[in-house]
Order: C-alpha cells, then structure tokens, then sequence
C-alpha cells in the first residue's frame, strides 16, 4: 500500500495542524496523542514518510524506538508510572487508523486499566501541562 502524504500525521509534520510536541530532532518528532488511553499517552513518529512497520526505513524505525525508549524514561518520572505499554499497529486488519507509522508509548499503573481506543478526547489545557512536563524531563 503506497503512502498518503494528506494523513494527519504528515500534516503535523508540514506544520498544518497543531501538535502538543514533546521531543523532536531531524529524524522523529514525539507528541501527545488528543485521545489518550492513559494520562501522559504519547505518539513517536519518523518524519520520513512511512506508512507502517511494513515500509519503514531500517534506520529510522531505530531511530523512533531509540525515542520511544527516551520518552517513557520521561514518562515513568513525570506520571510516577510503574510500567510503560507499547503498542503499534499496521494496516486496517492490524488496527491502525492514521497511516503514518506510529509507535503509542502509554504510561501504566498497576491495577488501572487503558481506556478503550478513542473513548475520551483529553482537554488542549492538560495536554498542554502534560507536554512541558515531558518536554522539561526529557531536558533534564
Ligand atoms: P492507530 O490506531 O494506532 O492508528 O492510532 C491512531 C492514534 O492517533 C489514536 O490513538 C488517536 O487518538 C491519535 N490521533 C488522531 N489524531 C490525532 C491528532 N491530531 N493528534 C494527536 N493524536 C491523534
């Protein structure tokens, strides 16, 4: 399946739509996800285009894990999580909705379960809060 530069993903990237932007460098960009499973729910995308797991480029599938790893360093200090859940989804049969490849890094704690899929946009105010936090651990 070819990849379609007009997902919302790529428009984050162009500067199109607005994003609470956690980390970025020249090869991946972390924001927070507007419809979180948990508080803190992150996003890790390439900034080349890559549909999924099943196109993406070697090394920039390392280099988005390398910042998946970074980001729930952040994320286990800023939300006192006890676990991290990794999830990542290819194709419609697979899950994905947005196709753009993306990697959910989701804070966890014992005994609370992720909300289901979608269920709950989170408020731009606390998304906002949430991103500094991370962006300032990530600093740190
Ligand atoms: P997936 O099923 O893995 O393709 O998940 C797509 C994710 O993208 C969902 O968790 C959505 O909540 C999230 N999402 C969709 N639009 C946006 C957006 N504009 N900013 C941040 N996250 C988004």
């Amino acid at each position: 399946m070819a990849y379609d530069p007009g997902n919302i993903f790529a428009k984050i990237l162009r500067g199109e739509i607005p994003a609470h932007k956690v980390y970025e460098d020249d090869h991946v960009l972390a924001f927070l996800d507007i419809m979180p499973r948990a508080a803190g729910h992150a996003l890790v995308i390439p900034k080349a285009p890559a549909r999924n797991l099943l196109d993406v480029e070697a090394g920039d599938l390392a280099a988005v894990m390398a910042v998946a790893q970074r980001v729930a360093q952040a994320q286990m200090k800023v939300f006192t999580a006890e676990g991290i859940t990794l999830t990542q989804h290819n194709e419609k049969a697979g899950g994905q909705e947005v196709f753009h490849l993306h990697v959910h890094v989701i804070p966890r704690h014992a005994g609370v379960e992720l909300l289901p899929p979608l269920s709950h946009t989170e408020a731009p105010d606390v998304l906002a809060q949430q991103a500094a936090q991370l962006r300032a651990a990530l600093m740190g």
